[in-house]
């Protein structure tokens, strides 16, 4: 069976040579005898690849010393509530920007633990744009302020982070992390969910600057405190390690590919080829406003749910699958992660010119 081009929001399509390495290594690594996943964690052999891993991270998205890197079960969902856990031991509360079904739940869930006040919102508009802020909004005295950098449901994303002036910003970025060049020094702590740009599903990778360790709430359970789990190295217990590795082969694809500054050029030619046809198309149109458009998921609908259904039906027919957009939306998204290439994008292009003659 051939591979299709999988628009999947997540988990998501991953570069072929990742997976065919692990398909060679899969019964033994190297010389080893043992597959990754038999390898004790504690061990010599699992040990190299994890610090392997992690290297890679620090390499591709240029993570400054004085930060921690750390591969967390649990997915971006469980960080909705280890952010306010590990970060709520100050004033005991936090700012939150409202720009996505995402955002919202993690603010939500922050509620638990303290105060999470809503700075801005783009609910009413149903999240066709980000939220401007500017930096009188936020309370200074606030331990964090917390935003998602891309809107994986509506096909957002921040082109300008938010001045939080002296405030810790805190990024969800788990549907644009590694897509395109971010300055890691900006955020207080970074996490995303693995399954859409890091690799397969079952972590979270978290960065977080060392000077925010300890300020978590006295109820954080140890597994959740960021800071016994970079006492241990991300090993307070067993991590999902064969993830971890099957990552850092993604991770090397993208190196040898030329790293986050140039998978941004081809994340950006790819996005422009189905923007610009969205933009002349008489059949499909963009959902999200123009200047807030997503590099990794692009949401269009024709209006008519009918043809919509059509659309993804054939679509799949030809080996294009998963374009079936989020309830909240409607219509289509299709999500072209780092993995997916040029050639995934100028099919689908084709197709939907094509059935547009058919169906305009
Ligand atoms: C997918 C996604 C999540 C949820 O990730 P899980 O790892 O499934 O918990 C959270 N935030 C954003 C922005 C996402 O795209």
């Amino acid at each position: 069976m051939d591979r299709v081009y999988n628009f999947s929001p997540g988990p998501s399509m991953m570069p072929l040579p990742a997976l065919e390495t692990a398909a060679k290594e899969l019964c033994s690594y190297g010389t080893t005898g043992v597959s990754v996943m038999e390898m004790s964690h504690r061990s010599k052999m699992y040990t190299e690849i994890f610090d392997e891993t992690a290297a890679l991270v620090r390499q591709l998205m240029a993570v400054p010393e004085n930060y921690e890197i750390l591969f967390l079960q649990g997915g971006a969902t469980g960080q909705f509530a280890a952010v306010p856990m590990n970060l709520m031991g100050g004033a005991g509360k936090a700012d939150y920007i409202d720009s996505g079904s995402f955002a919202h739940g993690a603010m939500v869930e922050a509620r638990k633990y303290g105060q999470a006040r809503c700075v801005a919102s783009s609910r009413e508009d149903n999240y066709t744009h980000v939220p401007e802020t500017k930096r009188e909004d936020f309370d200074p005295e606030a331990d964090y302020v917390h935003i998602t950098t891309n809107n994986t449901i509506y096909g957002t994303r921040y082109i300008e982070l938010p001045d939080t002036g002296d405030v810790p910003l805190v990024a969800d970025m788990s549907s644009n992390i590694l897509s395109q060049e971010m300055d890691v020094s900006r955020f207080g702590v970074i996490y995303a969910g693995a399954q859409k740009n890091i690799g397969p599903a079952g972590f979270a990778l978290v960065i977080v600057r060392k000077d925010l360790l300890g300020r978590e709430l006295p109820i954080t359970p140890k597994f959740i405190s960021w800071k016994a789990q970079a006492e241990a190295g991300s090993m307070l217990n067993t991590p999902p390690t064969y993830a971890i590795y099957m990552a850092g082969l993604c991770l090397k694809w993208l190196r040898d590919l030329g790293g986050v500054a140039e998978i941004e050029k081809i994340n950006k030619e790819k996005a422009a080829l189905l923007y610009d046809y969205l933009d002349e198309s008489k059949l499909f149109k963009p959902t999200a406003q123009k200047k807030y458009r997503s590099l990794m998921n692009v949401t269009f609908i024709t209006g008519d749910a009918d043809k919509d259904a059509a659309f993804v039906k054939q679509a799949t027919a030809q080996g294009l699958i998963n374009l079936k957009g989020h309830r909240s939306v409607g219509g289509m998204r299709a999500s072209i992660y780092n993995a997916m290439p040029m050639e995934g994008v100028k099919k689908l292009v084709d197709f939907m010119k094509q059935f547009e003659l058919q169906n305009g």
